[in-house]
């Protein structure tokens, strides 16, 4: 990126930085922080001398948000995830504080290039894919709209793995994010937590036979100590602390063991405290399902709510305000052990009386559901439970007691209906529903779009949205247009500073005013002109990075996400090849040069996640050097998706790619990213799809294919997906030519069982949508001849995407959940 494509506020946010000053502090810092002499300074040392000094000034901020928030005894929003997909932080925070051209200056004067340091920022990857992405923009939206909030989360060593292709097939290698130390983090140890794990579970009965308490007595302890982070709003208005564990033995090694000669044993808790904060299961819409996830879950839960019990009590002194006090978000059920926790922590710890704790933690607790797919819903063994959680096992059973009863007193439920709400799963392996759990120990569940929330109504939630009715609601999903549009798009961001002026910086509603603007030819053409040069710098990169040569002035259809059935890369893969049959039978047509991109992840133990990225591989090979072809159809694979790649490509892309199986994406956020940038989307009525359609209107996007409702129908009564293809020409052969090995002569049978699949089941409609999705294309063809025509709806996409912006959601969550004044 050049310097002429970022941009300044319009002014200062906190103080006036002069070039010199700025420079001088920066060496200062070189010296005194990094310990390095300019002469010597290497780009990491300049990097991280760089982020000390804006560092400084954030902290400023940071005392007195906490300050501020303690004085007036303000409610605070806890963020419990398991994951935070923070992408680099130096341009968030330059960019938030005003300061990105003043450092920039700064650093030339001393003859450093802000672009080539801030490259070098590792991404902090602590997450998989949109479900930890939700929780970064959610946090930086807390900071911008004011709210005091804490993420709470585990600082993985090894965070999200580093994907590298191998003859096309997906390699997975450890991410080293921690190599050169981490410059924004404050390690905490004087405010670290014991966790327990295993052991034994005493009932004192009093004289008289009542019972008094019970005593857990673990067999394991870790410690779980805290790294903070600082999360700067837009404009340095607020900082908020992003608070990571990270596992330690109380003991490194247990002597007595040691000197009885095991010295094996005399390591066992360094080794689990060590395992607890080392990897991210790379698992996305699939459960992680191994006794350490549990560990993990559990290790992150109990400290977090010790840290927020402590600093309640010695702020308020007692427990009952807790709820006025404090808001505690679960993204996911990934952190639903903490809802017996906090019982655990009330009932034993403080001695309150189990229905006072009940009510306490129901009134704290709110839970975010993500997903619907069976595959992806959490339980974990009853046995496994009782081993690790002896004392929570105990509590869930009361908890269930409590929650059967109120079911058979509503008289809405038979037995079968009272099985389903149970949180014990008994047909098979008896197992605990973490889903029941945290939606029973929250006041509110919401889903992420509109489409989500009602079936969550309809299928997984049935029964209990029935004993609760209220509990339900939805909150569709935003993205920070701060990071997803300011800081990723310079180019576009300058361009409507210049036609609508600044208020869409702080109110991002304001970019309807561009709107009016997709009528004026000038305008549309510099509009185009900032698009391609965003194309420009994406083809330098697939230029440099894999060698393939691609053409600006193609349309680039992109779709990067993290790699699933349900995501249907296959269906877009089955078109690629269709519309290259077609290239090739009919070379009279007038075709328009296309550049189909694609990214993401699959799961290590995907096998046919996998074995997609192999065959968009595969294909993109012949395709790419089949003469015949004439550089109409280009295929490229980007390894590597991740946040800072996802900033390069969003800017450039044409056309979005959002074609899930109507029913299963719960919403969707890289679907607003590339609208918000101009991208006109072809997609299925899912997810925050719907939603974005009633928004940009009918006109400027491009809808295809079977509604949920439809999916739904085909898979009760029935459908023939073998018929469905044997109708339709084109499908039958580019299926075909895929399982007949056309595009794997090294191993003809390499895709013969994923393509039988779609024969025999079809469960994600791959098939049943194909004719309808190809016709879309089609019509995105039709549309992308008009230039002009094609220009102004990606305008209207910009205009009226400011209701996804992230703050807008936070806000929601704010009213109508947490009870928190914005
Ligand atoms: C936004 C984002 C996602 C989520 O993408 P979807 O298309 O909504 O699945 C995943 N990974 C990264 C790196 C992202 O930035």
């Amino acid at each position: 990126m050049t310097g002429a494509m970022t941009f300044e506020l319009p002014k200062p946010a906190m103080d006036d930085f002069d070039t010199k000053s700025l420079a001088a502090e920066i060496l200062k810092s070189l010296r005194y922080r990094v310990g390095k002499d300019a002469t010597v300074a290497t780009p990491h040392d300049w990097l991280a001398a760089s982020i000390k000094v804006v560092r400084d000034r954030i902290i400023e901020h940071w005392i007195d948000s906490t300050k501020e928030a303690y004085d007036e005894g303000a409610k605070r929003v806890y963020y419990l995830s398991l994951e935070f997909l923070m992408g680099r932080l130096m341009r968030d925070a330059f960019s938030n504080l005003g300061m990105m051209e003043a450092m920039r200056d700064a650093l030339a004067s001393l003859g450093v290039d802000l672009d080539v340091i801030a490259g070098l920022e590792p991404d902090a990857a602590l997450g998989n894919g949109g479900l930890g992405r939700l929780a970064a923009c959610f946090m930086e939206s807390m900071a911008t709209v004011d709210i005091p909030a804490h993420g709470y989360g585990i600082r993985y060593v090894n965070g999200m793995f580093r994907q590298e292709l191998s003859d096309g097939w997906q390699v997975e290698l450890p991410e080293t994010w921690l190599d050169h130390g981490n410059p924004w983090e404050f390690e905490r140890r004087e405010r670290a937590f014991e966790i327990g794990f295993g052991g034994r579970v005493e009932s004192i009965t009093a004289k008289g036979g009542r019972l008094e308490r019970h005593v857990w007595t673990p067999n394991e302890h870790v410690l779980a100590v805290p790294y903070d982070t600082p999360v700067v709003g837009w404009r340095g208005n607020r900082v908020n602390t992003l608070r990571l564990w990270s596992g330690f033995p109380v003991d490194p090694i247990l002597l007595d063991r040691f000197n009885a000669g095991d010295h094996i044993g005399a390591l066992a808790e360094s080794n689990m405290a060590d395992a607890l904060s080392r990897v991210l299961y790379p698992a996305d819409s699939h459960r992680a399902g191994q006794e350490l996830r549990l560990k993990q879950e559990y290790f992150f839960s109990s400290a977090s709510l010790q840290d927020i019990l402590q600093r309640h009590l010695s702020q308020y002194g007692d427990l009952m305000s807790l709820p006025d006090k404090a808001a505690i978000h679960m993204n996911d059920t990934h952190p639903a052990i903490a809802v017996p926790e906090l019982l655990r922590l009330l009932m034993d710890i403080q001695g309150i009386d189990f229905d006072t704790a009940w009510d306490l933690t129901k009134r704290t607790f709110a839970y975010t559901n993500h997903t619907l797919l069976p595959e992806a819903l959490e339980s974990w063994p009853v046995p496994l439970m009782e081993r690790l959680l002896p004392r929570h096992m105990q509590i869930i059973y009361a908890i269930n007691a409590q929650v059967l009863l109120e079911a058979r007193a509503s008289d809405k439920f038979n037995d079968d209906g009272i099985r389903r709400i149970s949180l014990i799963q008994e047909d098979g392996e008896r197992r605990v529903r973490m889903g029941n759990l945290a939606f029973f120990g929250s006041h509110s569940v919401n889903g992420v779009s509109a489409l989500h929330t009602e079936l969550m109504k309809q299928t997984v939630f049935a029964d209990l949205h029935k004993l609760y009715p209220e509990r339900i609601n939805n909150k569709t999903n935003g993205i920070t247009p701060r990071r997803w549009l300011f800081q990723c798009n310079p180019g576009l961001t300058g361009l409507m500073r210049e036609t609508i002026g600044d208020g869409f910086l702080d109110d991002i509603g304001e970019l309807a005013g561009l709107d009016a603007f997709a009528s004026d030819a000038a305008f549309r053409e510099r509009f185009a002109a900032v698009k391609r040069d965003n194309k420009v710098r994406l083809a330098n990169i697939v230029g440099e990075r894999l060698g393939i040569k691609v053409d600006p002035s193609a349309l680039f259809d992109v779709q990067i996400k993290r790699i699933h059935e349900y995501k249907r890369q296959l269906l877009n893969i089955v078109e690629a090849v269709a519309l290259y049959d077609q290239i090739r039978s009919h070379p009279e047509k007038d075709w328009l040069p296309r550049v189909k991109f694609f990214g993401g992840k699959a799961a290590p133990s995907y096998a046919n996640a996998k074995l997609i990225i192999k065959l968009a591989n595969d294909v993109a090979r012949v395709v790419n050097r089949d003469p015949a072809v004439r550089g109409l159809l280009k295929i490229v694979f980007m390894p590597n998706y991740n946040v800072s790649l996802a900033e390069v490509m969003m800017p450039a892309a044409d056309l979005s790619e959002q074609i899930s199986t109507a029913g299963m994406e719960a919403s969707g956020t890289g679907n607003m990213k590339f609208a918000l940038n101009g991208a006109i989307t072809i997609g299925t009525l899912d997810g925050a799809n719907v939603e974005m359609k009633e928004k940009v209107g009918d006109d400027n996007i491009v809808i295809f294919g079977l509604t949920a409702e439809e999916v739904a129908e085909r898979r009760r009564n029935g459908y023939n997906p073998r018929a469905v293809i044997e109708a339709s020409p084109e499908l039958a052969q580019a299926l075909s030519a895929i399982s007949s090995g056309v595009f794997s002569p090294d191993a003809p049978d390499r895709y013969r069982d994923l393509i039988g699949g779609l024969y025999d089941h079809d469960w994600f409609q791959v098939a049943g949508d194909f004719d309808a999705y190809a016709a879309a294309q089609r019509q995105v063809d039709e549309m992308w001849r008009n230039s002009p025509g094609w220009t102004a709806k990606a305008i209207h996409n910009v205009a009226r995407m400011g209701w996804f912006s992230s703050d807008r959601t936070i806000r929601q969550y704010a009213e109508e959940i947490w009870g928190v004044p914005v």
